[in-house]
């Protein structure tokens, strides 16, 4: 019977979080490996468990888990079942990583024990020693302690013990649902999707929200940001997307307003209105995807002014990351190549030729004032389309 041993940063719990975290974090794991004919995931002292059923393809599983927040690594374990006789056990063990190394290529190796209980009568040494010396005499290979080419891994609980010999990295973080929810927005570019993995690697969930140029842009913008969230939505399982036309919007800031203040005020506009939906879907926060200085929108005068049109905190998880850090990102993430596809981007819409970058508060409240602001917010939020996605589909 064949298992998955997974293991978390234990530095990431602390105290009374922990119970919360792994029950989480074996919730998450039940949902992404959903129809893989998986037994059971459970939580042993330490470390989560997931029962593989005799027809679970092994490589599904590493995809999928490589992907839940929250593991730090995982290998496909052989459990082992200890005998009150610790010689017996012993014994075990010995055939058990017999037939694990059976067939593999290498030189070198070493055997690293874990005693999860310490009660079991030999140290994680004595087995390390034992164990290693029957594998030497097995296959004819050398111990290296530094640069083992294969590191078998033993870990003792108190009934059983698990063997491995490979083991896989997760994407480390935290499980998504314990840091609540937050909205992020979402163009179609390269940074947004960025700045939303980063908040769900660190345990929140994300509901997306697409200001789209509509009726006045073709549907491009509008199909990149529902092909985005489709490649983001395995790192969360299930994602909601808000569309909202904002076109005509624009033009009523177009005719109501000063050119130069055209950008912050769009910005100032999609606040409120993602404002309005995050707090209808229990979101604590707004995020975005600005880096300081990139473009007009990101002076630090205008990142304030944007900011102040919403009560909610607005995060910023790629502020301080450069252009060749974020882009690097986007392309491990897989979100890179449709972010690059052609667009017609709203934003781009009636933009005056030379944007203010260094806005004020007084002055931009001022130009508001023509507007009608209830109307506007009441606007996006009745036209408002919204696409939900599920992983696995
Ligand atoms: P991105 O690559 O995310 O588009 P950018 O560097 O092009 O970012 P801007 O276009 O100024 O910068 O957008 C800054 C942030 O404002 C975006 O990261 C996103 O969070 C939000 N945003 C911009 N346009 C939209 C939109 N059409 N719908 C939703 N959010 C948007
Ligand atoms: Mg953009």
């Amino acid at each position: 019977m064949r298992c998955v041993i997974i293991h978390y940063h234990e530095l990431a719990l602390k105290g009374r979080n922990r119970p919360f975290f792994e029950h989480r974090l074996v919730r998450n794991l039940r949902l992404a490996l959903k129809n893989l004919g998986i037994k059971q995931v459970d939580a042993l002292p330490g470390r989560i468990r997931v029962t593989l059923g005799n027809e679970t393809p092994w490589e599904q599983v590493k995809s999928r888990v490589a992907r839940v927040f929250g593991v730090a690594h995982f290998s496909l374990a052989q459990p082992v079942s200890l005998q009150p006789d610790p010689q017996q056990s012993l014994d075990l063990l010995k055939s058990v990583v017999g037939e694990a190394v059976h067939g593999l290529q290498f030189n070198t190796f070493r055997v690293s024990t874990k005693r999860a209980d310490k009660r079991f009568p030999m140290t994680s040494l004595d087995i390390d020693r034992a164990i290693g010396a029957h594998v030497c005499a097995l296959t004819g290979k050398r111990v290296s302690l530094g640069h083992p080419d294969l590191t078998i891994a033993i870990e003792m609980l108190t009934r059983e013990a698990y063997v491995s010999v490979h083991r896989e990295a997760g994407p480390g973080g935290l499980p998504v649902g314990i840091s609540g929810k937050v909205a992020c927005l979402l163009s179609g570019g390269i940074d947004s999707p960025v700045a939303a993995y980063r908040m769900m690697k660190r345990g929140c969930k994300a509901v997306f929200v697409h200001f789209h140029g509509r009726p006045f842009v073709s549907r491009a913008s509008e199909e990149k940001a529902r092909d985005i969230v489709q490649i983001l939505t395995p790192y969360q399982l299930y994602s909601r997307l808000y569309l909202i036309p904002f076109g005509e919007i624009q033009r009523q800031i177009v005719l109501g307003a000063p050119a130069p203040f055209r950008v912050v005020l769009y910005r100032r506009m999609m606040m409120r209105i993602a404002e309005e939906l995050a707090r209808r879907e229990g979101c604590w926060a707004l995020v975005t995807g600005d880096s300081l200085g990139q473009v007009a929108s990101q002076t630090p005068e205008n990142l304030g002014v944007v900011e102040e049109a919403a009560q909610l905190p607005v995060l910023r998880p790629l502020i301080g990351m450069d252009k060749i850090e974020i882009t690097d990102q986007a392309q491990r993430i897989g979100t890179f190549e449709t972010s690059i596809e052609p667009d017609q981007d709203c934003c781009r819409l009636f933009v005056p030729p030379h944007p203010s970058t260094k806005s004020n508060l007084d002055v931009i409240k001022k130009s508001e004032r023509g507007l009608d602001l209830d109307a506007l917010i009441k606007q996006g939020l009745e036209r408002a389309e919204l696409a939900e996605f599920n992983f696995p589909a």
